[in-house]
């Protein structure tokens, strides 16, 4: 049964990958953009999840051109690293905003329809930083530890009505996010790796689409690492 999907952050990286998934097996899918636009074959909103209005009228948009959102994955996030002793406020607080405060604006917008029609499923693309912690990552790390709680506080509360809510946590992935690591520090972070290779998008997006299946219609508020066992024991 073909579904409405929202990806956050679907016009490129791991989030374009999600987004081209639910679409090849035959979703309606919406992906957001912040103005440059999304790529030809998948429906794109512009939308700063940092901005509450814009998350507003992107499923507005959404709901008039695809129908009431079903799927939603929030995908869309930022690092900004820097060691504690030099990280500012606005850092912080700037990460948490998009990365946590972002996930929630989109579950409280997309829940009241899901409600209304008794099924709906949230991925939530956290990280295996989330739960191990990461040098300089004090920011990052916070914002990707609080969506496993706001994930299974959902999966509580929304529980009953069908509704679904989890927490996907890849580890090292072949994105712009990661190209701007340095080649020893790739090297050195994939020699931790037990399957010892980085990870292509693709096999986030497997995790996600399944997921939002019926396949894994009593999974709710699980943590699934797709981190090639970076994490283990996490
Ligand atoms: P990229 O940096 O390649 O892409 C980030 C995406 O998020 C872009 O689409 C970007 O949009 C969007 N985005 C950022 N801020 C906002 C905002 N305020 N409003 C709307 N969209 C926004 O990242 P990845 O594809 O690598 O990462 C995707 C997710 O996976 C992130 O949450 C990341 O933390 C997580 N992750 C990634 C890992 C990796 O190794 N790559 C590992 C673990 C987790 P725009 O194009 O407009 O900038």
């Amino acid at each position: 049964m073909a579904r409405t999907v929202l990806v956050t952050g679907g016009n490129r990286g791991i989030g374009l990958a999600i987004a081209q998934a639910f679409a090849a097996q035959g979703d309606r899918v919406a992906v957001t953009h912040r103005g440059k636009g999304a790529p030809d074959d998948l429906f794109g909103v512009e939308c700063d999840i940092t901005d509450p209005a814009a998350v507003d009228a992107a499923f507005g948009t959404i709901e008039k051109e695809l129908g009431a959102v079903e799927v939603l994955v929030a995908n869309a996030g930022i690092t900004d690293d820097t060691l504690l002793l030099r990280m500012s406020e606005d850092q912080f607080g700037r990460v948490i905003d998009t990365n946590l405060t972002g996930a929630y604006r989109l579950a409280k917008r997309a829940s009241s329809k899901m409600l209304r029609a008794k099924w709906g499923r949230m991925v939530f693309i956290s990280s295996v930083v989330g739960l191990s912690g990461g040098a300089g990552q004090a920011n990052y790390a916070a914002s990707k530890a609080g969506l496993v709680g706001l994930a299974r506080s959902i999966a509580r509360e929304l529980g009953s009505r069908n509704i679904t809510a989890n927490v996907v946590a890849p580890g090292f992935i072949n994105t712009d996010m990661t190209a701007v690591l340095s080649d020893a520090r790739k090297e050195e972070i994939t020699k931790s790796v037990p399957l010892g290779r980085i990870a292509d998008p693709a096999e986030v997006a497997s995790a996600v689409t399944w997921l939002a299946s019926d396949a894994s219609a009593y999974i709710t508020g699980a943590v699934i690492p797709v981190d090639g066992g970076l994490g283990m024991g996490h």
